[in-house]
């Protein structure tokens, strides 16, 4: 696989600090300031501990600054973004250069290898990275608002609207970042899965595998799934036609991929307690055949207490997956919600 840009060196975790050494690090963009890379018009850098430390782990970094790789030097005057008439021109800010060209034409050259990336971190307000709120101005210098984002994140996220990309500032934020992360393993989950062409029973068995998690995020899209897949004609994997109210898809791709772009959707905003508890008791069901009454009523007592806020996801989550070894059930086993990323990210403990 060709993701291009500069590769960061990663640390590895040996065994003897009790985990293995990932197998395949999902492979992440990152704009290279965030990672030290003194690239950023002053020289200096905006490194993220977080980042290279703690998801270089299980993320194969992959750096990129589009002004320093475009040709600008280091360092370069300031710029920002200027509103000029219908346009948004990226210009230096005491000459009004224009380099918005420049940013342009790397995109369009760079962007297409990045199909191979499971997701993208960006440095904050940044006229070319900002994921959120960068500020326009006026060809006057006024600032006339703070809502775009930078011309190479805007060009990102149109190519790419399903990959997950996010601020590095946000992911301070432990909901922010457990969202974020969850859709990355998700999408990578999703890429390998279509590499050698996506088929009927892949695309159930991923349905299968994401229900619960999905279920926890947003019910309403969980609603929406299992009708389209429906539409599915498992006899001779491809898709059937017209059903209902749901939309016809000529092929299992088309179908696929309208699937995914809604799944993804869905999966954006931070699922709430009230959706984690329904799943979870939903989940402690499966097992009161084998449970005593005193040992259901102690993992309910559990989850209500994370639900008052009492206790972290990560305490009630772990009581049903010691629930599962106890007592093995191979539909509940396979369900992404239980364990959707490594423990060692940590990102259920805060939640
Ligand atoms: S924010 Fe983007 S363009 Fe600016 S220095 Fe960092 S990587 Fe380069």
């Amino acid at each position: 696989m060709s993701v291009g840009g500069d590769k960061i060196v990663v640390h590895e975790i040996s065994e003897e600090q009790g985990e293995q050494t990932p197998v395949r690090r999902i492979p992440v963009g990152i704009s290279a300031c965030l990672t030290g890379m003194p690239v950023r018009h002053d020289g200096g850098h905006k490194h993220s501990r977080y980042c290279t430390q703690d998801l270089s782990a299980y993320f194969d970094l992959h750096t990129f600054c589009p002004e320093h790789d475009s040709g600008l030097p280091v360092p370069r005057p300031a710029m920002h973004l200027v509103e000029r008439g219908d346009a948004l021109r990226m210009e230096v800010i005491k000459t009004s250069e224009d380099v918005t060209g420049s940013i342009d034409a790397w995109s369009k050259e760079h962007l297409p290898h990045m199909s191979a990336l499971s997701g993208f971190v960006l440095a904050s307000k940044s006229p070319s990275c900002g994921f959120e709120r960068v500020r326009v101005y006026s060809p006057k210098g006024d600032v006339l608002r703070r809502d775009a984002q930078g011309l190479f994140a805007h060009k990102l996220m149109q190519a790419f609207p399903q990959m997950p990309v996010e601020d590095a500032g946000r992911l301070f934020d432990p909901s922010l970042r457990e969202n974020f992360l969850a859709r990355v393993f998700i999408y990578d989950e999703w890429t390998q899965l279509c590499r050698d062409g996506i088929t009927a029973k892949k695309l159930i068995e991923f349905h299968t595998r994401h229900k619960f998690q999905l279920l926890a995020q947003s019910e309403k899209t969980y609603r929406k799934l299992g009708p389209m897949l429906s539409q599915l004609n498992l006899r001779n994997g491809s898709a059937a036609t017209k059903e209902g109210n749901q939309p016809a898809f000529s092929t299992l791709e088309e179908l696929a991929e309208a699937y995914f772009a809604i799944f993804m959707d869905g999966m954006r905003q931070p699922s709430k307690r009230g959706s984690h508890v329904n799943v979870m008791l939903h989940l402690l069901g499966f097992f009161r055949t084998v449970l005593s009454g005193t040992e259901r009523n102690s993992i309910k007592t559990h989850i209500e207490a994370y639900l008052r806020g009492e206790l972290p996801l990560i305490v009630p989550i772990s009581l049903l997956r010691h629930t599962l070894q106890r007592y093995p059930n191979d539909y509940l086993k396979n369900q992404a919600y239980l364990s959707p990323y490594p423990d060692a990210l940590g990102l259920r403990n805060p939640l």
